[in-house]
């Protein structure tokens, strides 16, 4: 028996007009953060970030640059051609995150006025996640206020570390108690392993030409899925129950570990929680599809955390819209739970104003 091409899904498929499509991790750039992007691209930084920069923008009028750079024109024609009602935008990985805390917070208020200013002029089309600057906990908390109660943009944008610190460390705890009193999510965004963990992940000086092992194709994952755990596992869940996390690239892997997660760290044997880690994983987190077009591992990611809690995304400029389209239109689940995914959960999840 033939198995099945996991990639495999139609080429093409008429798309039903009936679904409204909001899709969840769509990365854009602002010019003045391009540029230092640039300049670090031209450095022997050490981070394995290093690779992506000098892949997207090396060439500062490449076609990466100008697809993240375009707002209006480019971007509103596919989602047009492709059926896709909303975009939820934001500042793209690794963001402001390496920067030092002044300039960090200096771009992610600019980032996020311009953000806005989009929005404004096409309501219906875009919402928006804020960028914030966790370098410096008490300005971040600040400028997430504003975000949300002065330029209505919907939850907070974060490139998994900083520093090599993580979201358990206490050091954020300002940035996680902004979050949970503004009731607005946190989407934990992919980027390289943090240094601590970046020696395995060297197979090439400066990390380019080895099948995005570093970044995409692995080191994304286990490097933000990693984030994702310790925040569970440590317990720090309990001291904010009601923050709200998202994840992207079908949860990270996540919700394939999470019995053997129950099993080894979960309760009696893990004295920091007080629930097991799928329980909080359910109640604290939604995943979204974001670069990840395979039936099976929606199906699972559906069965597992329940069909409230998946969102579709589509991962613009990185992936193309259409097959993202193609395969959540094909996916063989019932049209109530597709509208969930492609917009239900996202309006209630983001406070979004459900669509005409
Ligand atoms: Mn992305």
């Amino acid at each position: 028996m033939p198995l099945q091409e996991p990639l495999a899904y139609p080429d093409k498929w008429e798309k039903d007009m009936t679904f409204r499509r909001i899709a969840t991790e769509e990365a854009f750039i602002v010019p003045e953060l391009a540029e230092l992007f640039h300049h670090i691209s031209r450095t022997n930084w050490s981070s394995l970030d290093i690779a992506i920069l000098r892949i997207n923008y090396r060439d500062p009028t490449g076609p990466r640059v100008r697809r993240l750079l375009d707002l209006e024109e480019e971007r509103l024609a596919e989602m047009d051609r492709e059926g896709v009602a909303m975009q939820v935008l934001s500042l793209t990985s690794p963001g402001v995150q390496i920067l030092e805390p002044g300039l960090a917070t200096d771009i992610a208020r600019l980032a996020n006025d311009r953000l806005a200013e989009t929005i404004a002029r096409h309501p219906t089309r875009f919402a928006g996640l804020a960028a914030f600057a966790p370098q410096d906990p008490a300005a971040a908390a600040k400028e997430m206020e504003r975000a949300v109660r002065t330029l209505g943009l919907k939850g907070f944008i974060l490139n998994s570390h900083t520093d090599g610190r993580y979201l358990d460390d206490e050091f954020f705890w300002p940035v996680l108690e902004a979050a949970e009193a503004l009731d607005a999510p946190i989407y934990i965004h992919p980027r390289c392993p943090s240094d601590g963990m970046a020696a395995p992940f060297r197979l090439k000086e400066g990390g380019i030409e080895n099948g995005n092992f570093e970044n995409a194709a692995w080191g994304f994952a286990v490097e933000t899925g990693t984030h994702a755990v310790r925040m569970i596992l440590s317990g720090l869940f309990d001291r904010f129950p009601k923050l709200k996390i998202v994840l992207g690239h079908m949860g990270e892997n996540i919700p394939f570990a999470l019995w053997r997660l129950d099993r080894m760290g979960g309760v009696p044997r893990n004295r920091n929680i007080s629930l097991q880690p799928s329980a909080y994983f359910k109640r604290n987190f939604t995943i979204t599809t974001s670069g990840v077009e395979c039936h099976k591992a929606l199906a699972f990611s559906l069965d597992m955390l329940g069909e409230d809690n998946v969102m579709w995304a589509i991962d613009y400029p990185y992936q193309e819209s259409g097959p993202a389209v193609t395969f959540m239109d094909s996916a063989p689940i019932a049209d109530a739970v597709k509208h969930k995914v492609y917009a239900g959960n996202a309006e209630r999840l983001f406070k979004l104003s459900p669509g005409a």
